[in-house]
């Protein structure tokens, strides 16, 4: 019997799955080599943000790590993390603390960042119970995305995200930068935290939740110097943990290790995901360092929380092969060597746009902002979408980046993450920055237009 041709674009009429926008023509793709996806139809698409999700940082297809999970899957595939470990587990533990973060003391590899956050939540609470103090409360910036789980979605202060789930969200607090642009000198944070600090008690303060280098919420910023300084300094004099949520910028994406590394503070919990997987396992985890583990041991000894699928041996076995990909090609010093460049790049080519207004980042996660090209300075208006118009105009040219909202309420802000590979080859940079400036030249003239027939000129 014959079969149809799998559709190239699935609309919601034409699927069994319920997509996330049922608006949205989602391209379906079929395979992918190096960094490069291919659709059904053959049509080929070059993958600036790690498959859309700044995963994939090894890119696609690689045997090196289909023959490590086919290896292990054949030898043992899965035992439950609460009644066994597993030498894979054993030995990526090891691993990603004495290569990534001999700064941490313990590790617990979950399968998802929501996982990971949700528990570095628990602990961070677990932690001062342990110690007899009922501290609940947990601080993260207004611009953040911590994950879809309620306890994560609570803490990701876009209003856009959790609009209309409050009513199961925990009042946790956020903060500025919240005027939509950011804060230069990182006092505004700062004195926005002394404010709730003092209005709510420290005694109540669990934790400071943030991203070091922002992706989606805000790509690739961070806050200035001061305002770290200023952070560790209270963590000092209140007592709270600094929780850092390094998913995205974990393994290497900003040419550390960790971002934490280029930072003047450590934080007493991290969380990671994306790229220790590469795409190629659904891995995740948390490291805390000594005292935040301590706690525990010299207290209740149980951290009693976890997922099914915890340090199963054949996600791990995934994550040893990315390891040792990473360690083996240089790739994390390849990333920060070549970051700069790449940027300077980005900004030749698409910097003098009206609609651009800064092009910023490190390593390989850089973020371009876009503005009102009528003063070059304002978000533009909402109902232009030019965030969406962005992916679908790379994606016409055959490139894969991610936009999206980055003001506080989550509906203005367009910005644009790119997030190449790490093994991605000068040439296949090039030609990133080349058809990501010719989507940038369309954008602009398609706002222009859009602008001047709303405004009737
Ligand atoms: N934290 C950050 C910074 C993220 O970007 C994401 C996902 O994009 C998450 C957490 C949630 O990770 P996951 O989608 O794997 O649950």
């Amino acid at each position: 019997m014959a079969t149809s041709a799998p559709p190239a674009e699935v609309t919601a009429d034409r699927t069994s799955v319920f997509p996330r926008d049922l608006d949205w023509p989602y391209p379906n793709i079929d395979r992918g080599a190096g960094v490069r996806l291919y659709g059904v139809d053959g049509s080929e698409i070059l993958d600036a943000c790690g498959a859309g999700a700044m995963v994939a940082c090894l890119g696609h297809g690689r045997r090196d790590l289909v023959e490590a999970a086919a290896r292990q899957a054949e030898r043992l595939s899965y035992v439950y993390y609460h009644h066994f470990t597993n030498e894979l587990q054993e030995e990526l533990g090891r691993r990603v603390i004495d290569v990534a973060a001999p700064e941490m003391a313990r590790v617990r590899f979950v399968t998802g960042g929501s996982e990971a956050n949700e528990m570095a939540l628990r602990l961070a609470r677990g932690y001062h119970a342990e110690r007899g103090e009922s501290r609940w409360r947990i601080v993260s910036p207004a611009q953040s995305y911590h994950g879809a789980t309620l306890g994560t979605l609570a803490l990701s202060g876009r209003r856009s995200l959790q609009h209309p789930y409050e009513p199961y969200l925990a009042d946790h607090l956020h903060i500025a930068p919240s005027t939509g642009r950011f804060d230069e000198t990182g006092s505004e944070a700062l004195a926005e935290l002394d404010r709730l600090l003092e209005a709510l008690g420290p005694e109540t303060i669990a934790a400071f939740v943030c991203e070091p280098v922002s992706a989606a919420a805000l790509p690739a910023y961070s806050p200035p110097q001061r305002f770290w300084d200023g952070l560790a300094e209270r963590r000092e004099r209140h007592g709270f943990l600094i929780v850092f949520d390094e998913i995205v910028t974990g393994f290497g994406r900003t040419g550390s290790w960790f971002a934490y590394n280029q930072l003047p503070l450590e934080p007493d919990i991290l969380t990671f995901g994306k790229a220790l997987g590469a795409g190629y396992a659904p891995l995740a985890g948390m490291l805390c360092s000594a005292h935040v583990y301590e706690a525990v041991a010299s207290g209740s000894r149980e951290f009693e929380h976890g997922h099914t699928w915890d340090g199963a041996p054949l996600l791990c076995a995934v994550g040893l092969a990315v390891l040792e990909a990473l360690v083996d090609e240089g790739l994390v010093e390849r990333v920060r060597a070549r970051g700069p460049a790449l940027r300077d790049e980005l900004e030749a080519a698409v910097g003098g746009h009206d609609i651009v207004g800064e092009v910023r980042g490190c390593g390989y996660l850089l973020g371009v902002e876009l503005v009102d090209p009528r003063d070059g300075e304002s978000f533009l208006p909402n109902d232009v979408k030019a965030a969406a118009l962005v992916d679908a105009t790379a994606l016409e040219h055959g490139l894969l980046v991610t936009s999206s909202h980055s003001a506080p309420d989550g509906f203005t802000g367009d910005q644009t993450l790119i997030a190449p590979a790490y093994v991605a080859t000068d040439e296949e940079l090039a030609e990133m920055v080349e058809r990501f400036a010719a989507s940038i030249s369309e954008v602009e003239s398609r706002v222009k237009n859009a602008l001047a027939a709303s405004s009737g000129t």
